[in-house]
């Protein structure tokens, strides 16, 4: 089974006959915006394939399928969808509104973290969920208590990390600050702590979005990106939902790679984002 076998696939390429009319292309574009791809991104995508369809002198309805994967994948890569983790140790903050799914998804990638045999340090102020998921990871916590300062902990992480030769700190950060003002000033806060106790480390910021979400997840995201400057997109409930789409609307109007998306609640439910695959399984 393929990793997004979970995702709900737009039918139209199965559905619809064998040939290319313009009543094709409509309902092509109806079922991207039904599946939240957004308006601009579906025309784009639309018009698109029509051009290579024209260029590439394809006939049949299962050739402009295989091209229209190529088109999403296309779209979707804005940068590189990998993780930077080339210094010891190196930093990814995650960010995000409550609920979206940060803990669970700190959880997943340290216990990949882990599984590579990298030494990893959990760090988090409210830190209940996240030690469940330490213990599980086989991962160490930095953490206080609820209510306390982010850059605090984050302060007390980069002290154990140098002292444990830690390779990856993952941090959580408070969901509550959704006011703008106070996210912008408790990462600015994080980011001094970082730059002053391990200067030149890889540094990553994912913002974390459900997709169940759709085109709010969208304003989110925009909203983050002027406040934070983001590194990756982190996807998380792709299983079962309808809005696969929003995933493409994303990274084209953002300009910020997916770099992992989540299809389940469980441990191994994440990966590394492929585009080609992702593409291939929405279609
Ligand atoms: P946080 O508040 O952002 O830290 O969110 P949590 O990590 O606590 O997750 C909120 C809920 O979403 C939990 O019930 C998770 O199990 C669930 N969740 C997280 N990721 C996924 C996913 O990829 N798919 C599904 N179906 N549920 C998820």
């Amino acid at each position: 089974m393929g990793f997004f076998d979970k995702l709900k696939k737009i039918n139209i390429f199965a559905n619809f006959g064998s040939e290319l009319t313009d009543d094709f292309y409509d309902e092509l574009e109806e079922s991207l915006i039904l599946a939240d791809t957004g308006m601009d991104t579906t025309l784009e995508l639309v018009e698109e394939l029509r051009r290579r369809v024209k260029e590439e002198h394809i006939k049949t309805v299962e050739e402009a399928r295989a091209c229209m994967c190529r088109c999403i994948a296309d779209a979707m890569t804005v940068g590189d969808a990998g993780l930077d983790l080339s210094t010891r140790p190196s930093v990814v903050l995650f960010i995000g509104v409550n609920g979206v799914g940060k803990t669970t998804t700190i959880g997943k990638i340290g216990s990949q973290l882990r599984a590579e045999r990298k030494k990893v340090l959990f760090c988090a102020a409210a830190a209940d969920q996240l030690t469940v998921w330490a213990d599980r990871a086989g991962v160490d916590i930095i953490k206080q208590h609820e209510g306390a300062d982010p850059a605090a902990v984050v302060f007390d992480a980069a002290s154990a990390a140098k002292a444990r030769n830690t390779d990856v700190v993952l941090v959580d950060t408070a969901g509550r600050l959704h006011n703008k003002q106070n996210l912008m000033n408790e990462l600015n806060k994080i980011s001094r702590v970082i730059d002053r106790e391990l200067p030149g480390c890889a540094r990553e910021t994912l913002l974390v979005l459900d997709a169940t979400t759709g085109q709010n997840g969208l304003i989110q995201a925009k909203q983050f990106k002027e406040t934070a400057g983001i590194t990756g997109i982190v996807l998380t409930k792709l299983d079962g939902t309808a809005k696969g789409g929003i995933a493409i609307a994303i990274a084209k109007e953002l300009g910020v790679p997916v770099k992992y998306a989540g299809v389940g609640e469980g441990i191994d439910d994440l990966k590394p984002f492929n585009a080609a695959e992702f593409a291939q399984a929405l279609i």
